[in-house]
């Protein structure tokens, strides 16, 4: 096909989780109708389609975890499951009339900005387009990471990571070794003990758990959310603001967490009565320096008799045993890997390839990820990121961090259009660099970098590029208008590509 008949659109959004569907909604309720849902998998809900292992669930309630623009009076529980959630999700998309806009079944294979025209050419499983503007919304935990341990080609059973469930294989009677101890496993682990024969858990480093109030949403309520919708926005304001306070013990005052430290230790105490196993599941560093995770049934699980936690990360397997660091070992026939995802080596940096001729992953290779508010790199124009560097939160819901930058997202759109013509926005190096000072230098006194872990918010050089240091109101108003100051005006002159001249310069 020649250039010129390649399919063009305006805006095309790589992903359709929450990010990639809220762009959508997003673009349409202001009046964008000419873009496209680029979706390697072949249906919508990012996360809430990919995680179906058991026991697969929120740890924000519902009201918070889902779009401010799009309630939903009817969650059946106060943390709803996976299966709510991406119920949700397919909601979302008939309601905002997203589904003519979905290519899904389609890999983004490679992304080059193309300087003469002004615009991505994308490479996708489905074949070539290009576009304007990129949103990129392949989520910040979607890519499985399993360990290359030594000799796991040699073990004869079953091998899976929990984002991808195998459900055809059966756990009853089986021997189990649960790999890993954050969000999921902790979900896991009580979900599949009454039904192994043993579970084993390599545990690198104990997680700080407090109890989980969950309940049924009842009849009543539900009813009232929706006869009444501004009760259901009431109880969201609630559950948004306890967050909003808490958090400042998290960035601002880490020292002040040890009562939260005694409620997490009691919490142990009530499930486990060995001591040995207890001191094996109490963390030494602050709380809040990984994320809190919260369960009822983790520690009464860890208790029974058919478990056992190894307090050390798998270093070995040789065929069907698997071998501790510290030199136990464990007969078993499957493994579950709850070891997470690719989180500072986003896959998606590796396949766009920038003005420069550089990929993401070669700019950021030195510095680590970092954008302007979150959203932009210097020489990647017009390319805005849902999810990028430094919006993760450690206790509250990431629907708020996306929806503020689906505000910045309008407004790009909407500076473009202002702009006329052909015309691109490139964050200034600078800019970018002030916004990463500001932010590393808030960061120095959280509990993230302070608190005397390591976690998957810190890259291999230690920084961390992953969380927002402060409150999610701050993130909403630094989010809320781009600031053309902050970038390069990129123009195409003339009606010929071929002798277009691109002018630098606000
Ligand atoms: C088990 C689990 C529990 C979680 N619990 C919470 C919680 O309690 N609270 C909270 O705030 N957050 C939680 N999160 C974080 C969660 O990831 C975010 O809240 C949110 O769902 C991210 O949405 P997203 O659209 O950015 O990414 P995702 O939901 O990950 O969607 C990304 C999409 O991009 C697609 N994609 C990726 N690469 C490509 C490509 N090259 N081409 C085409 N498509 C591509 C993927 O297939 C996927 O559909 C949890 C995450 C996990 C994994």
């Amino acid at each position: 096909m020649a250039e010129d008949e390649r399919e063009h659109v305006r805006v095309a959004i790589v992903g359709s989780g929450f990010g990639g569907l809220g762009a959508a909604a997003r673009l349409r309720r202001e009046g964008v109708t000419d873009f496209v849902v680029l979706e390697r998998a072949g249906s919508v809900g990012g996360t809430w389609r990919d995680n179906t292992y058991p026991g697969c669930a929120c740890d924000v309630p519902s009201h918070l975890y889902s779009f401010s623009f799009a309630p939903h009076a009817d969650w059946p529980r106060t943390f709803s499951g996976q299966e709510h959630i991406r119920a949700y999700l397919e909601q979302v998309t008939d309601r905002f009339g997203l589904r003519p806009h979905l290519r899904l079944d389609t890999e983004v294979k490679r992304m080059r900005w193309d300087s003469a025209r002004l615009c991505w050419e994308i490479e996708t499983s489905g074949g070539r387009l290009c576009a304007d503007v990129v949103v990129s919304a392949t989520g910040p935990l979607s890519d499985p990471k399993v360990p290359d341990v030594p000799g796991i080609g040699t073990f004869p059973g079953k091998v899976f990571h929990s984002a991808r469930w195998d459900h055809d294989y059966d756990l009853r009677g089986k021997r189990v070794a649960m790999v890993g101890t954050g969000a999921s496993a902790i979900q896991i682990v009580p979900a599949i003990q009454p039904e192994v024969e043993h579970l084993t858990l390599f545990q690198r480093t104990p997680p700080w758990v407090l109890p989980r109030v969950d309940r049924d949403i009842s009849d009543v309520e539900r009813r009232l959310h929706r006869t009444l919708p501004f009760t259901a926005k009431l109880r969201r304001g609630l559950l948004w603001g306890i967050r909003e306070v808490q958090v400042q013990a998290f960035t601002k005052y880490p020292s002040g967490l040890g009562p939260v430290e005694r409620m997490a230790e009691r919490n142990i105490a009530r499930a486990v009565k060995d001591p040995a196993l207890r001191a094996r599941l109490t963390p030494d560093y602050r709380i809040g320096c990984k994320r809190i995770l919260l369960s009822n049934t983790y520690y009464p699980a860890l208790a029974r008799e058919n478990v056992d936690v190894l307090a050390s990360g798998l270093a070995e397997i040789d065929g069907s045993t698997l071998v501790a660091a510290d030199g136990s070992t464990a007969e078993v026939d499957a493994i579950v890997f709850g070891t997470g995802f690719h989180v500072t080596d986003m896959p998606i940096a590796e396949r766009v390839v920038g003005a420069d001729g550089r990929t993401l992953a070669q700019a950021w290779a030195e510095t680590g990820m970092r954008s302007l508010r979150g959203a932009s790199a210097a020489g990647f124009p017009n390319w805005l990121t849902i999810i990028g560097p430094n919006t993760g939160l450690g206790n509250s819901s990431m629907i708020l961090m996306i929806e503020s930058q689906l505000n910045y997202m309008a407004d790009f759109v909407r500076q473009l259009d202002v702009l006329g013509g052909r015309a691109a926005l490139d964050a200034r190096p600078e800019a970018v660099q002030a916004w990463n000072d500001r932010v590393q230098e808030r960061m120095k006194r959280t509990v993230w970098n302070t608190g005397g872990c390591t976690s998957w918010y810190l890259d291999a050089n230690g920084r961390n590029t992953t969380v927002w240091p402060g409150t999610t109101t701050e993130f909403r108003s630094a989010t809320r208008r781009v600031d053309l100051a902050e970038y390069e005006v990129l123009r195409v002159r003339g009606r010929d590509s071929d002798d277009t001249k691109v002018e630098v310069g606000a």
